[in-house]
């Protein structure tokens, strides 16, 4: 049995969908004003994480990621830029798109944005006014009264009674504290000085709408008004998920999302990431110093998504360590050729079930990892024994495939591609060293290295690895 841990509840629960086996979830996407950090990364990884061991568990999966192109930052970096939104935004859409494939998560089904969904989010503030839970302020802003729902704090167990009568407060900014809990903007009215040219036409004047808005009227537009997971990093829980809840269960009347699921925070050398500190990373930073798509990939997963996860690079180092032995298993398993002598079924069937078990109590992708590390330990014994078939190494493979479904980064595909004269310049030194060419031998050994590769002796024979 599935369970997550829902953030409202406090609790690890039995998971399944409203309607049996479709889950419909929505994560919280880039706000694109900038290129996407490490620690952005780990919230989108491991919600990648949680849709693969949906489809891997036998769920189907709608996801709707927003990207958040209108906003306090994106207005900013347009007037600071002088360039239209569109203009600011469209280079870091591309990036994070980019990012998304070089980190290998398996695409969401929607990536809605914000500005294409502007009459919708008129349509639910109109709702919330006629219903008397928002209210037009003096300064032409429109509000939502916070003290209308009763339910407000229910994510992040605030008790409105305990703080400062918020209700004659009101906070305009997108971003705010637990401090400035007070009643928040839907619709922004415009300001020249401010906002340039970047506002949009209402029935409340000319403005544009709130951050937390935007990812109410998408999720419910897109996926109804009721949805089984909603995730996102830890800091979006408030206020931008309490304000969520609020603004759409007043406006539909129903309960908006079932499970509630956050991912704690990265930190670099156990220090919080910052630009002043110097140990601010983009993904590209880290692709610039050599580290792989896949290296990164892994080094973000690895934790439990609810614990902090400390990056280093010695971390990263050690990861790149962990994928080389994954990357040996492989190119061994594919050498086998003997003939059948004992099966791996018993092997394949135990490391499924922990594998599995793992991932059910709340993505343990740890202890997930400790199966398959122990699945390969006891694989390569079997082959130093010769006791390993060519038809049961298939059927490692396809198992490491199947694992891979959730993992993403099992190095499987023949990427060590080796180029074709490379190989038979490895026959012409086999042949060489046949006959004892020592000089011609070392010689097509050189022109191997220069080509970026080194010769591995392996007891059956000689092969090419990329330096
Ligand atoms: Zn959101």
């Amino acid at each position: 049995m599935l369970k997550l841990y829902n953030t409202e509840s406090r609790e690890k629960e039995p998971f399944s969908p409203n309607d049996g086996q479709h889950v419909k979830m929505y994560t919280c996407g880039p706000t694109v004003y900038h290129f996407a950090h490490i620690g952005n990364f780990r919230a989108f990884l491991f919600e990648d994480v949680l849709r693969r061991t949906l489809k891997y568990l036998g769920f189907k999966v709608t996801q709707v990621m927003n990207l958040t192109d209108v906003d306090d930052k994106t207005i900013k970096g347009a007037i600071r830029d002088n360039v239209t939104l569109d203009e600011f935004t469209k280079p870091y859409k591309e990036a994070f798109f980019e990012d998304l494939k070089t980190l290998n998560v398996d695409p969401a089904e929607y990536y809605p944005q914000a500005t294409d969904f502007i009459p919708k989010m008129i349509e639910m503030i109109q709702g919330l006014i006629d219903k008397g839970v928002a209210y037009v302020g003096a300064d032409s802003s429109v509000y939502f009264a916070i003290r209308k729902f009763p339910r407000y704090g229910c994510l992040s167990h605030l008790h409105l009674d305990e703080l400062r009568s918020g209700a004659s407060n009101r906070v305009q900014n997108d971003e705010y504290d637990k401090e400035s809990v007070s009643d928040f903007v839907l619709w922004k009215a415009y300001d020249p000085e401010r906002d340039g040219q970047i506002y949009w036409d209402s029935p409340y004047g000319k403005g544009r709408p709130g951050w937390h808005l935007e990812c109410s009227a998408m999720a419910m537009d897109i996926l109804g008004s009721s949805i089984d997971i909603h995730c996102g990093g830890v800091d979006n829980m408030f206020p931008h998920h309490e304000n969520e809840i609020a603004q759409s269960e007043c406006y539909s009347g129903e309960r908006f999302v079932k499970l509630w699921m956050h991912s704690e925070h990265l930190i670099v050398d156990n220090k919080k990431m910052s630009k002043s500190l110097g140990n601010f990373y983009t993904l590209r930073d880290l692709l610039a110093k050599g580290y792989s798509g896949r290296e990164i990939r892994y080094m973000l997963i690895h934790t439990h998504y609810k614990t902090q996860l400390n990056f280093t690079f010695q971390g990263l180092e050690a990861i790149r360590s962990s994928l080389d032995r994954i990357k040996t298993f492989v190119t061994r398993l594919r050498e086998v050729s003997g003939p059948e002598t004992e099966s791996v079924a018993s092997f394949i069937v135990e490391t499924q079930s922990r594998f599995k078990a793992a991932l059910q109590d709340d993505l343990n992708v740890s202890l997930a990892l400790a199966a398959l590390f122990d699945f390969i330990r006891d694989i390569h014994s079997l082959i130093d024994q010769n006791r390993l078939g060519k038809l049961d190494a298939l059927n490692v493979i396809n198992f490491l495939k199947r694992i891979d479904s959730v993992l993403g980064f099992i190095p499987l595909e023949n990427d060590e591609e080796i180029p074709e004269e490379l190989n038979q310049l490895l026959e012409k030194r086999m042949e060489a060293r046949k006959t004892k060419n020592w000089a011609l031998s070392d010689q097509i050994r050189d022109q191997i290295h220069a080509s970026g590769y080194v010769i591995e002796d392996t007891p059956t024979g000689a092969r090419l690895k990329k330096a």
